[in-house]
């Protein structure tokens, strides 16, 4: 298999290693020499410490984000304490999360050997801020004593095909983040294609156009449990034929950057969408009672399948082309349901 460059997809120039989860946040969550097991490939468990779980980079663009991962790491700390972030910091938080899931996609590919049979097209750089994506903030109450950092979602074949959802649970923290195209342009209102048809090698065909302004909170159908907080933002920048939309008052009264077609963030509160124009301003957590407290097992369960939904509202010339790896989906999401308290399955400390 040829190394590429997790940042820019080409061949590392003086290469160099990136640490997928950084530095900082192995020591945050525990030893940073720790032994994790992480899969199996061809029936062996993979067993390595957190610190060599490494992906190929160049020396140069590994230093490129070595400032923004040190801003990262004052805001995910502040998010531990439960201190309240502003738009500016979440949307930090939302192009890291960008970051690592390509980063574990990558990382997947090379550690299995690329058992989607996919062709990579995307890194670090061409990735980021690019398409649909929302976060979710979880505060585990019932773990005070919990630390340990893990991934969920990034194991399976489907998130090979499509790097669409994962879960990061930093000691006590859960963060949920989902991204891939039109994920949530209909929630907050933008335009939309009804019908996409995958052509070859991810590539898009687009139709059926629904632009309505109206917000709605489902994605792909599922009501997913309350977070603590809850932040979508639809990002069109690939998309070049849109123009006459984002002529509406409805879009440029709603983006952060018209002329690059970034939506700005929408904030969930009292189950209504709304668009944060104040990027300085903090954003209020939700207290969770009642009915809205979640296990762990629960809200993990979901991104496994929001990949499934993901999979399915896309249309393929051959007909069940993913049954079986959406039925291994099923399973993880079953399982994970079973699990009222928290199972340290990846990270042993
Ligand atoms: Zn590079």
């Amino acid at each position: 298999m040829e190394k590429i460059c997790v940042f820019c997809g080409e061949k590392p120039e003086n290469k160099n290693k990136e640490h997928i989860l950084p530095q900082w946040l192995l020591k945050l969550t525990g030893d940073p020499n720790r032994i994790v097991k992480f899969g199996t490939v061809n029936g062996k468990t993979i067993k390595f410490n957190w610190k060599q779980f490494t992906a190929p980079a160049c020396t140069k663009c590994n230093d490129r984000y070595a400032n923004f991962e040190a801003e990262i790491k004052t805001i995910i700390e502040k998010i531990c304490f439960k201190e309240e972030i502003n738009g500016r910091e979440a949307l930090k938080v939302l192009n890291w999360l960008d970051k690592v899931r390509i980063g574990l996609w990558l990382n997947y590919y090379f550690l299995e050997q690329n058992k989607g049979g996919i062709i990579p097209r995307l890194c670090i750089d061409n990735r980021s801020g690019k398409k649909d994506r929302f976060l979710q903030i979880h505060f585990l109450e019932s773990e005070t004593h919990s630390k340990g950092l893990n991934a969920f979602g990034v194991e399976t074949f489907l998130f090979q095909y499509n790097p669409s959802s994962f879960a990061l649970k930093i000691n006590n923290l859960l963060l949920i983040n989902g991204s891939t195209d039109f994920m949530i342009s209909e929630n907050c209102g933008f335009p939309f294609p009804k019908n996409i048809e995958v052509i070859k090698n991810g590539q898009l065909s687009l139709s059926g156009w629904v632009y309505n302004r109206e917000t709605n909170l489902d994605i792909y159908g599922m009501n997913l449990r309350k977070a603590a907080l809850t932040l979508y933002q639809p990002i069109q920048t690939e998309l070049t034929n849109l123009f006459n939309f984002y002529n509406d008052s409805y879009l440029i009264l709603n983006c952060l950057d018209r002329d690059k077609k970034i939506g700005n963030i929408f904030l969930l509160e009292d189950n209504q969408l709304k668009s944060i124009y104040e990027l300085e301003k903090k954003i209020k957590y939700n207290s969770i009672t009642g009915n809205d407290v979640s296990y762990i097992g629960e809200i993990v369960s979901q991104v496994y399948q929001l990949q499934i939904n993901v999979i399915k509202n896309l249309k393929f010339k051959q007909e069940n082309r993913f049954a079986r790896e959406i039925e291994l989906n099923k399973e993880y999401a079953e399982f994970y349901t079973k699990f009222h308290e928290y199972n340290n399955i990846v990270d042993k400390n």
